[in-house]
């Protein structure tokens, strides 16, 4: 599971944005070792229980989340060269709107405060951020803890406390992809889209008539922008319930993946399927401990 592949002299010290030096190296590595699937030929290649009987090669898919423009603009030729399927789900509100997440303005602030003190005065009190640690993992532990804590309040206060963050914010900011860089990116055969709801809202938290709705306007404009109704789903920020499930099966989805941060077992169900996250801080040592499923 990635998110943003940028650049390496762009400097994003977020966790989610993976140099793209990084990234080549990793999709190579993957090449060799694994036999990367689509979604659709993962799902053929579970029903087929010979296959489950062991492979050279492990099979693994790359997914992407959100919909950022750098999927486009900077993986897609990587992987494109080295001719490796992927999935990117998308959250169309953001992709629509030219917008930004708040998670995404909450970390840009973050960032711009640098080495400094901030206090983050919400409905539930006041968080307390320090930029002081010399790692850049390390800052991005305390950014994490900060967002974890966002993530529990109402959603239209989240949106109060970017807006009022980003008032003084002057570093680079990511990007969505525009509707005509998604077209482009749906075009080349590698590539599947998936659904990824439409304004990226926490599943957990919505009754089924608002989940169905986003999930559906999501459909219609991914199919307007694509040509193709997804049939691929990812839980934002890997949040779910049972009924969540039931629900993204019923809206005729044939997976949905989740952040559950480990490989595959056949006992898993393919509306929960489990993901290794790769982020920023992940060197080739990581990302080979972690592909081997030894930090699970
Ligand atoms: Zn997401």
């Amino acid at each position: 599971m990635y998110h943003e592949v940028l650049p390496d002299h762009l400097d994003i010290p977020s966790w989610l944005v993976v140099r793209e030096a990084r990234f080549r190296r990793q999709m190579r590595y993957l090449k060799r070792h694994f036999r990367i699937l689509s979604m659709d030929a993962a799902v053929d290649y579970l029903a087929t229980a010979a296959n489950q009987v062991k492979a050279r090669r492990p099979p693994a898919v790359i997914t992407f989340d959100d919909g950022y423009a750098g999927n486009f603009s900077c993986a897609l030729p990587v992987l494109r060269a080295l001719q490796l399927p992927f999935t990117v789900y998308v959250s169309t509100a953001m992709v629509a709107g030219g917008g930004r997440f708040w998670h995404d303005r909450i970390i840009a602030a973050l960032i711009t405060a640098g080495r400094g003190n901030l206090s983050i005065q919400t409905s539930a009190g006041t968080l307390e951020y320090s930029g002081r640690a010399r790692l850049d993992a390390r800052r991005w532990a305390g950014i994490e803890s900060i967002l974890t804590r966002l993530k529990n309040l109402p959603p239209a206060e989240r949106e109060v406390i970017a807006d009022r963050l980003d008032q003084d914010l002057k570093v680079p900011a990511l990007r969505m992809m525009t509707p005509a860089e998604l077209h482009e990116l749906s075009r080349d055969k590698l590539v599947t889209i998936g659904n990824h709801t439409h304004a990226h809202e926490l599943l957990d938290q919505l009754d089924s008539e608002r989940a169905t709705a986003t999930i559906l306007r999501a459909q219609t404009l991914l199919e307007e922008w694509t040509g193709r109704r997804p049939v691929h789903f990812a839980y934002p920020n890997g949040n779910y319930v049972g009924e969540t499930a039931a629900l993204v099966k019923r809206l005729g989805m044939a997976t949905a993946v989740t952040g559950n941060p480990r490989t595959w077992v056949e006992a898993d169900s393919l509306f929960e399927i489990p993901r290794i996250g790769i982020g920023r801080f992940d060197n080739l040592n990581l990302f080979r401990a972690r592909m081997c499923g030894l930090l699970q």
